[in-house]
């Protein structure tokens, strides 16, 4: 059975935080991974790290690290100053990741969060170019630390380089390291994809990571129309053998710095901050029937 995590976010109004805390309480609730953002813990002391790793390991939970990637390291930049920054800077996050004891980096790592474009975009070959020379560069170091270095496809208003999944597969596929695999949203998926278990079963085998979340970036499950295709989702998951981490990351928290990068200008928190926690283990609860159910379904 596929672990379920969250994003440690959830909660936060503010990226940094008593990131051992954050564990314990996912823990608590019945998570067995977690997603962090990398900066704020790679500037904690060496100790303080090593305690963040060996708590998640006595708790059975699973780290992943996805950097909030900042125009100071896009390596699609046109500025080759700003690459070889970029290249360095996701080669320490990659080793760092193993140093943590995790084999998943993730994100928007071939580029920028919210990179703007300059000027008119009709073709975009020669961005793309840039982002997998520099990714030539930082995937040996991926390889030799044993970690999955997954491309997470978002939408338009996000990022310009890779919009639906076809654009993944196309990118992973130019580069041929065992290391190279994709992360999908369902969030994101549910703007840009025409059919999203269909874009899953095209993926295959190259998923190494999955967010779920409702088109509004709701909890999983707390839809009210029916509007993401969950059945179609983890079928998907399934066909595909999809062993891997699915993790939640919902957003429903007016303000903070959180608030603010997400782009949550309104409260969709339901309830007192308790009901948070109440809202999770439900939500644990609708994905692990719903893997129940895929599975039952193959009988
Ligand atoms: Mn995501």
């Amino acid at each position: 059975m596929n672990r379920i995590g969250i994003h440690y976010a959830y909660w936060q109004r503010d990226w940094n935080t008593d990131f051992i805390e954050s564990v314990r309480h996912a823990a608590s609730l019945g998570f067995e991974a977690v997603d962090f953002a990398t900066a704020d813990i790679m500037a904690l002391p060496r100790p303080k790290q090593a305690e963040l790793r060996d708590t998640a390991k006595g708790l059975g939970i699973a780290l992943s690290f996805l950097p909030a990637t900042g125009p100071e390291v896009d390596i699609a930049s046109p500025d080759r100053s700003i690459r070889e920054n970029g290249v360095e800077y996701f080669k320490r996050c990659v080793q760092f990741t193993a140093d943590m004891g995790s084999d998943i980096f993730a994100g928007i790592i071939y580029s920028a969060w919210q990179a703007r474009v300059e000027g008119i975009l009709n073709d975009k070959s020669d961005a793309l170019e840039r982002s997998r020379e520099s990714l030539r560069k930082i995937l040996p170091t991926a390889e030799d630390c044993g970690v999955w270095y997954c491309l997470e496809v978002v939408n338009r208003y996000e990022q310009y380089l890779l919009n639906t999944a076809e654009e993944g597969i196309a990118y992973v596929d130019s580069l041929n390291s065992p290391r190279l695999k994709l992360l999908l949203d369902t969030f994101h998926m549910n703007i840009e994809e025409d059919d999203i278990p269909g874009a899953i079963r095209r993926v295959g085998g190259r998923l190494a990571h999955f967010h779920v979340g409702e088109p509004n970036r709701r909890l999983p499950g707390q839809g009210k129309d029916g509007r993401m295709p969950w059945k179609g989702i983890f079928t998907a998951l399934r066909d595909v053998g999809y062993t891997g981490i699915i993790t939640m990351e919902p957003f429903v928290r007016m303000g903070g710095q959180v608030g603010k990068a997400i782009c949550v200008w309104r409260d969709l928190q339901e309830g007192p901050d308790e009901a948070l926690d109440a809202d999770a283990r439900i939500s644990i609860g609708f994905l692990r029937s719903q893997l129940a159910a895929a599975q039952a379904a193959t009988l």
